[in-house]
């Protein structure tokens, strides 16, 4: 039997970091839809196309779509004994969708880690985000700066400045985050596999902190 892991908080908390992390210290796939999304984007697909203005603006793909995207993703047989979730689920529709998805395959949620931040520590981390063309490692500009400016240094490539991290853009995100995704915590809060965790300090910190609560939660 799978069980899953799910990371909740606003954008900028620290989800991807963590997830990815997360997803290397127990051998499972990190399953972020964002990059799934990016990647349909770059590739020009019919859901990319859907997509790219929607994410551009700082508002949500249509559930529907997502849906799709994460039952595909778990018929791949990496996903076999369980993912990593990062940005998923994100709406009320995509978590009863989940628990269906899992219901259905005999499938768990070993644990939703739940960040905590507070909000003008999250603009500062979005503005000064940077991310690999290449392989999606996450840097800050003063928090977790590349030992050679705007080069990756896991893989060499380029870093670049998501398009919606921009402060226009990173406020519409808060907004619907507060509005879409936040009904969530309430949603999963009295299951025993919740855990929260505080956003703050370096990203060893934090992640000390989620392991501990996973290794409550295994
Ligand atoms: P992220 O990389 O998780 O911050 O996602 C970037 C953008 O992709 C979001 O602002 C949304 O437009 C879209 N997106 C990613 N995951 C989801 C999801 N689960 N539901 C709806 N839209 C999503």
């Amino acid at each position: 039997m799978a069980k899953h892991f799910i990371f909740l908080g606003a954008p900028g908390v620290g989800k991807g970091t963590q997830a990815q992390r997360l997803a290397q210290l127990i051998g499972l796939p990190h399953v972020s839809t964002g990059d799934m999304l990016r990647a349909s984007v770059q590739s020009g697909s019919a859901i990319g196309v859907r997509a790219a203005a929607v994410m551009e603006s700082g508002a949500l793909v249509g559930d529907e779509i997502i849906i799709g995207i994460v039952a595909e993703r778990l018929l791949l047989p990496d996903a076999a004994t369980g993912v990593v979730f990062d940005g998923f689920p994100r709406t009320i529709h995509q978590a009863n969708a989940l628990d269906d998805l899992l219901a259905g395959r005999g499938d768990q949620i070993a644990a939703v880690l739940h960040i905590e931040l507070a909000d003008e520590e999250i603009v500062e981390r979005l503005s000064g985000r940077r991310v690999c063309a290449t392989c999606g490692a996450i840097y800050h500009i003063r928090y977790h700066p590349p030992a050679v400016e705007g080069i990756c240094d896991v893989c060499g490539g380029v870093l670049l400045q998501r398009e919606d991290d921009q402060p226009a853009v990173i406020r519409k995100r808060l907004a619907v985050y507060q509005t879409e995704t936040a009904p969530l915590i309430a949603y999963y809060h009295d299951r025993s596999a919740y855990h929260l965790v505080s956003g703050e300090g370096e990203a060893d910190e934090v992640f000390s902190r989620i392991v501990k609560a996973v290794e409550v939660a295994r």
